[in-house]
């Protein structure tokens, strides 16, 4: 039987997730738990409802359907029981306004490739191709396998980003099958790793040095969020893999921004980092140039 995942996106004509035009598959489902996590309805790996509040019309179709309590109308305000949804779906269809989802989908092998040949011709023009993502999209390594191989046999481009956190055994399985990776480099200093974003990262760090050694064509992504990881510390940890691994094909800063935690309420989680706003491209731009004076010659502004 052809396998499955937990899709909970796919982004077609995607420009910011690898090289040319790509149609992104985004999984669900992370082992880490970064505070500043843009994608939290990606962490945990089973389907979820989501609640967009500016939707809301306050009609009250929801509290009618539900069989096991979950909305509540008081006041003017919708508050919602995550954990007593039992995903049976009956407000989503119910909702006029589009205000509530589940998020994640069993789509099997067939099915993702079939969102993803719809843009072969812009694959081509461009030098695009597909990229997974997540989440962690290599904890669903044998669904990532099989999709990475039909892509190859398609010749379709391959991109996985990761955040590198799975075994050596594991990782080695997926190699063959990358044309690129988008390797996230978080924090400097394990201690310090393990601290934001729950793991330490010496496995991390072997990973990506296998995924060089192998030959596999690499850009960095390095998320930094003032007051956490915007110090010399790390700005030098970033040089010295640009010195380690001179054949990086790029070192991609992305300013923190607070689109995570909107989308954290919408799961009924807490927020995290309330006392931080959006970086602004000036404070972003001058990361680079610190990074280039540092002599990070290849590093750019990601969004
Ligand atoms: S999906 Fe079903 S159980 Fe969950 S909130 Fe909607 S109606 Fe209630
Ligand atoms: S059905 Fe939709 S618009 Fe109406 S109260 Fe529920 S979430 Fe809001």
């Amino acid at each position: 039987m052809s396998e499955t995942a937990i899709v909970f996106d796919i982004q077609r004509a995607s420009l910011h997730d690898g090289p040319g035009i790509r149609t992104t598959i985004f999984l669900k489902g992370c082992p880490l738990k970064c505070l500043w996590c843009h994608n939290p309805e990606a962490v945990n790996p089973a389907q979820q409802l989501f609640f967009h509040f500016d939707k809301c019309m306050q009609c009250g179709d929801c509290v009618a359907v539900c069989e096991t309590d979950v909305h509540h109308l008081t006041d003017g305000k919708h508050t919602i029981d995550f954990e007593k949804c039992t995903l049976c779906g009956k407000c989503v269809e119910a909702c006029n306004s589009n205000a509530l989802k589940i998020k994640g989908k069993a789509m099997s092998i067939d099915e993702v490739m079939h969102e993803i040949m719809a843009d072969i011709d812009f694959y081509k023009n461009s030098g695009g191709g597909m990229t997974l993502s997540g989440g962690e999209p290599l904890l669903q390594l044998t669904f990532c396998i099989e999709l990475l191989k039909r892509c190859r046999e398609k010749g379709v481009h391959t991109c996985v980003e990761t955040s590198g956190f799975i075994s050596a055994e594991q990782f080695q399985k997926i190699l063959p099958w990358v044309d690129i990776f988008l390797f996230d480099y978080k924090v400097t200093g394990s201690t310090e790793h393990q601290k934001y974003t729950g793991v330490p990262n010496e496995r991390i760090l072997e990973n990506l040095d296998v995924a060089y050694q192998h030959g596999i064509p690499i850009i960095l992504r390095c998320i930094v969020v003032p007051g956490i990881n915007d110090n010399d510390l790390h700005f030098m940890g970033i040089c010295d893999l640009d010195a380690k691994y001179p054949d990086l094909k790029g070192i991609e800063i992305l300013p923190y921004h607070t689109m995570g935690n909107n989308k954290r309420t919408s799961i009924g989680k807490e927020e995290t980092l309330t006392d931080l706003e959006t970086v602004p491209a000036e404070v972003a731009g001058k990361w680079v140039q610190k990074l280039k004076k540092l002599g990070c010659e290849k590093v750019s502004l990601s969004r």
